[in-house]
């Protein structure tokens, strides 16, 4: 069992300020995590953090920390409430290659994580230790390997919480804390433990080795790569990140190949569009001639498939290639709520509606329309400060018209809501977007220039124009609340704590009935699809003795998410 934690860039950032500011005395702070269930894998998602001032502590010097017994009170409740996992951070002062929990820190630990497992049926209990230079992190569990001891009853797919744990907790080394979009920092014992394993280097990436070292190559080969879309982009982009090394992947599209799809879709033949092969496998064969070993699961299917929402979820970068609102929705919601680096790609292409098509220009005999926009761009949120929905890149209400069934989109049709016509589309701009992606995310790895989060480009005037968004010299404004990634009310870090959304559904019952449905010219938007509910279903009171009184406010849905997520089910992915 591998065990990791994931913060946003900006949380470690005020980690880091808070722990390091003050070098005369420790310093500590608490995160509380949300959970991802994976295969062999058990990842914690910060979603909130306490930094704790001075006034929280008992005792607080240079060598010793002890917080006041009613701020330790309130930290588990706050944990408790929420269903979250407590993951204690603290400093020892001072600089050096290594670093080391003491004995103090161990007894205590050891003590916290008892009372814990006892308390809240074998909830782990996490701590991290930093210096300016190197941390160690473990995580405590009464049940290492991740079943349940005697007692553990699977019913319908669905695990019974065990008996209260009895087994002393046992500290784990945390194998990586992933940082923002794909940095991230291995504690000492795991770099001790891991010192052997150097993966081999294959001489197909020479030419890129020589400029950005073995170490990039070695990353660029682990990283599990999700892509939604394996259209024109998608396939450009595929293509590209498998010549530069990624091995690791997850296809989803539910689209097969067509002919009209051959002027841009790489890897893809005449006899491709004939046999109606599916996108995905057509993906699959252009990574395969770049790394004939790389592990591919190609889904044809889209994603708002249970099915591929948990391939997805246990990827390292997902990357949004499609031509549709809801799909990046689906996906931007992934992101936030998994805390995984999220990379959106998208163009257009448009013409002048009232040209003639008909027109014969430059005396070639060949009818065009004017064509007045041919564009792209990528975007990577910065998660934690704004995603692709509060940046306005995700449009919900278009979402939930692309969502109706085919009856309400008849009837979205004839009024003017919707046009079921293809878009354009040309190859080189495909390529062009996808090279522009695929060096960014390139560079998420390898660090060899400055990060460009937004960037538009512009065909037409061979112009490229970086974006910022948010923040005192924004261009693009973000949406202040957002239902999505508000560290509030949206869903950041809360992973299999929350149900992800079934988007078709809610899509359709919210359609008025075409009765009150006015033409597009003279009506607002008909429909929009919900805001995510963080506060789970309605609360039913937990059975049993009523629960003390700083407990009230405890949400028995995510409670109950917690313990089935640290359970293994037959529901795993297994690549
Ligand atoms: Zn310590
Ligand atoms: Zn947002």
């Amino acid at each position: 069992m591998n065990y990791t934690l994931s913060l946003t860039r900006h949380t470690a950032e005020t980690l880091h300020g808070h722990l390091l500011g003050d070098r005369s005395r420790e310093q500590m702070a608490v995160t509380l995590c949300g959970v991802n269930r994976l295969h062999r894998e058990l990842r914690l998602l910060v979603r909130d953090v306490i930094l704790l001032p001075a006034d929280a502590f008992r005792p607080q010097s240079a060598a010793h920390l002890e917080l006041k017994p009613e701020v330790q009170a309130f930290i588990h409740a706050r944990a408790h409430r929420h269903g979250l996992i407590e993951v204690d951070w603290h400093s020892h002062p001072g600089a050096g290659p290594t670093i080391a929990f003491s004995g103090t820190d161990d007894r205590f630990e050891a003590a916290q994580a008892a009372y814990l497992a006892q308390r809240m049926d074998g909830v782990p209990y996490g701590s991290v230790v930093v210096n300016d230079d190197a941390l160690d992190a473990r995580l405590w569990l009464s049940d290492p390997a991740g079943t349940r001891p005697a007692g553990a009853k699977h019913r319908n797919g669905k695990a019974e919480p065990g008996p209260t744990h009895t087994a002393p907790p046992v500290a784990q080394p945390l194998q990586a804390i992933l940082i923002g979009d794909l940095a991230r920092r291995i504690p000492v014992t795991a770099q001790r433990l891991n010192r052997a394993h150097a993966p081999f280097v294959s001489p197909v990436f020479d030419r890129q080795v020589r400029a950005f070292g073995p170490d990039v190559q070695r990353r660029l080969s682990t990283l599990r790569v999700g892509v939604i879309g394996a259209g024109g982009l998608g396939s450009a982009l595929v293509a590209h990140l498998a010549r530069l090394g990624v091995a690791r992947w997850v296809l989803v599209d539910p689209d097969v190949v067509e002919l009209t799809n051959l002027n841009r879709l790489v890897g893809a033949s005449v006899a491709d569009a004939q046999r109606a092969r599916p996108k995905v496998y057509v993906a699959r064969s252009t990574i395969r001639q770049a790394v004939p070993k790389a592990t591919v699961r190609a889904l044809k299917t889209d994603v708002f498939d249970p099915c591929a929402q948990r391939a997805l979820k246990a990827c390292d970068l997902l990357i949004v290639a499609t031509d549709n609102h809801s799909s990046r929705m689906a996906a931007n919601r992934l992101a936030v709520q998994y805390l995984i680096p999220l990379v959106h790609a998208g163009f257009n292409v448009s013409v002048d509606p009232t040209g003639d098509p008909a027109s014969a220009r430059g005396g070639s005999g060949v009818g065009v329309r004017r064509v007045t926009d041919v564009s792209g761009e990528f975007a990577i949120p910065d998660l934690g400060r704004w995603c692709l929905q509060c940046a306005g890149i995700v449009d919900p209400q278009a979402a939930g018209w692309e969502l109706a069934s085919p009856a309400q989109r008849a009837i979205l049709r004839q009024r003017g809501y919707v046009a079921d016509t293809p878009a354009p589309a040309v190859g080189h701009l495909d390529g062009v977007v996808a090279a522009l992606a695929a060096a960014e995310i390139h560079n998420l790895v390898a660090a060899f220039k400055p990060q460009h989060r937004y960037l538009t480009y512009d065909a037409l005037k061979a112009e490229l124009v970086p974006l910022s968004v948010g923040g005192s010299a924004h261009k693009v404004a973000a949406q202040a609340a957002c239902p999505v990634c508000s560290p509030d009310d949206g869903v950041l870090g809360l992973g299999d704590l929350e149900p992800l959304p079934d988007y078709r559904r809610a899509a359709q019952a919210q359609l008025p009935a075409p009765a009150q449905l006015p033409p597009r010219a003279t009506g607002p938007a008909p429909i929009d699809l919900p805001a995510p509910s963080p506060a789970g279903p309605a609360a039913t009171p937990p059975a049993g003795p009523a629960p003390a009184p700083e407990l009230v406010e405890v949400r028995p849905a995510r409670v109950r998410r917690l313990q089935e997520a640290l359970v293994e089910t037959e529901l795993d992915w297994r690549e």
